[in-house]
């Protein structure tokens, strides 16, 4: 099987994705700013993680996933000026940083977990990680990990020490007329058009701050070697990602709009900290847009946000599908209308789903609806001789750059294949293809209850009827054989089968036993 390739935004070029350690990789995302609600473009940058971190697991790599929570030191404006995002919602709401964060964290968590985008585990606080380690991670518990890496960018003579804050030296960093890695700008080109703070005491406009000092009005303030502060925004990702991944990390994921300036910033910070290479490769996604082009973002006033498709009556999960019919370095234009026919496809693999457990209960195909993800490739190697074609070209665009759009179609395609042959065990053809798409058909096929219920005793009709057709031929091995068949999934559905005087058998509920 061809490797898995990935777009490497630091060489501009699709790549043979090698991690450093065979088998594993470690990866770092950019999360969220908890100042207000995620909005769907902010989802998409999401949901494309999930579907890489997914993408290598099916590669057989063990990914090692980390990923911050800004819940200070980023400012209204990108660059150190304006106010502290969530202390500006905190004022406005009258309630302490602390609450806007956790308010919108749990908001966050329930947005991914209706999306089935899988989080690390939340990190414990203060804890002294060895790496390599998956954490969801809050900036305000890791301030000790800033500080450190400070530190050693002061002690390597690329940061100084003001009145006013820790700056971080871009021009020594880079040399005169340097370019940045990702971007390939000049820092006049990267800053053009723009007004930049100056605040006298840095060396150049361009440098940026590691910690602020001297801000009596900004709430949320430390302790450290150069006087009470906060952070400056891009610190948090470099101190995190190398304390829970360690020094180099294999994959580094943002959105578009981090490559000028965040992501600059990471490396320089972590490079000139450590020594060694921060990340060997950069993904970015691109954006989400309105119908007119227009980018969709939290400072463009209203945004649509989940609960605007919930209310809609749309399943979260379409909104997944329709991300995963573009290639995450496209645009993607979001309406309504767009959604809504990404539910369509979603209801299409669902009912197929449904149709393939009714085909089992009705007993015309024996499908082993499996388990563990292991049982699924068994499953489907040994009852799908066809199934093989589409793994292949499945794996295949998958691999060649996450080719979501193009693995989606082959997963329907398979879908028509299985309705044309009347072959129902490709649902578990389409049941691997899930851990990758992460549409969740299988739980919700379980959770059709209701419906599993009334499958259920449609099966136990049609084993009874069998059972009594074996007494009537005197088959009484094969009718001995049904009876503890149909004993067994009686008793799941809380019925038992007694046999009357008159030498027949009738389901009755489960008597209690006292
Ligand atoms: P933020 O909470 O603003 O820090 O953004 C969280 C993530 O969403 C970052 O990786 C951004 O690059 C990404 N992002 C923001 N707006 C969009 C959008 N309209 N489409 C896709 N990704 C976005
Ligand atoms: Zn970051």
């Amino acid at each position: 099987m061809k490797p898995f390739q990935i777009y490497n935004s630091l060489t501009r070029a699709v790549e043979e994705f090698v991690p450093l350690k065979p088998g594993v990789v470690t990866f770092y995302s950019c999360g969220p700013t908890v100042y207000l609600p995620q909005h769907l473009g902010n989802m998409r940058a999401y949901v494309f993680v999930d579907t890489l971190k997914r993408a290598l697991r099916f590669n057989g790599y063990d990914v090692r996933h980390v990923m911050n929570i800004t819940d200070v030191g980023h400012m209204t404006s990108d660059a150190d000026a304006g106010e502290d995002k969530i202390e500006k919602t905190a004022r406005a709401q009258g309630k302490s940083p602390r609450e806007v964060a956790d308010f919108y964290i749990a908001q966050f968590k329930r947005d991914c977990a209706a999306l089935n985008i899988e989080l690390p585990p939340d990190a414990p606080a203060g804890d002294n990680p060895t790496p390599p380690q998956s954490a969801l991670c809050r900036a305000t518990d890791n301030i000790d990990a800033m500080i450190a890496v400070t530190l050693r960018i002061i002690a390597n003579g690329f940061g100084y020490v003001t009145p006013s804050g820790v700056y971080f030296d871009v021009e020594k960093w880079r040399g005169p007329g340097g370019a940045g890695r990702l971007a390939r700008q000049s820092l006049a080109e990267q800053h053009a058009g723009q007004r930049l703070e100056h605040s006298p005491d840095k060396k150049s406009p361009h440098d940026f701050a590691l910690w602020v000092l001297n801000q009596p009005n900004h709430l949320m303030q430390w302790e450290s070697p150069w006087g009470r502060g906060y952070p400056g925004w891009h610190i948090e990702c470099s101190a995190m990602s190398m304390k829970y991944l360690g020094e180099t990390l294999d994959l580094h994921s943002g959105g578009l709009d981090h490559i000028p300036v965040h992501h600059e910033n990471e490396i320089a910070q972590s490079e000139s900290a450590t020594g060694h290479p921060f990340a060997r490769y950069f993904v970015h996604n691109a954006f989400l847009v309105g119908m007119e082009g227009a980018k969709i973002s939290k400072s463009a006033g209203r945004f649509p946000v989940l609960d605007d498709l919930i209310a809609e009556g749309i399943n979260p999960l379409a909104f997944r599908v329709l991300c995963l019919g573009a290639k995450y370095r496209s645009e993607l234009a979001f309406s309504l209308d767009s959604v809504r026919a990404a539910q369509k496809t979603l209801d299409y693999l669902d009912e197929f789903c449904r149709n393939a457990r009714r085909a089992e209960n009705e007993g015309n195909q024996n499908l082993e609806l499996s388990e563990s993800e292991d049982e699924i490739d068994e499953a489907v190697v040994r009852d799908v001789p066809w199934a093989g074609e589409y793994l292949e070209r499945f794996e295949l665009e998958l691999n060649n750059d996450l080719n979501t759009p193009r693995a989606l179609a082959i997963a329907l395609e398979a879908v028509g294949e299985a309705y044309r042959r009347r072959d129902f065990g490709a649902v578990n053809l389409l049941f691997l293809f899930d851990t990758v798409l992460g549409l969740d058909l299988k739980t919700r096929l379980e959770e059709s209850s209701g419906d599993q219920r009334v499958f259920g005793l449609l099966k136990l009709e049609r084993l009874q009827k069998e059972r009594e057709r074996a007494r009537l031929e005197r088959n009484f091995k094969r009718a001995d054989e049904l009876r503890v068949e149909i004993n067994r999934e009686a008793d799941e559905l809380g019925y038992e089968l007694r046999d009357t005087p008159g030498g027949q058998s009738i389901l009755t509920p489960k008597r209690r036993r006292s």
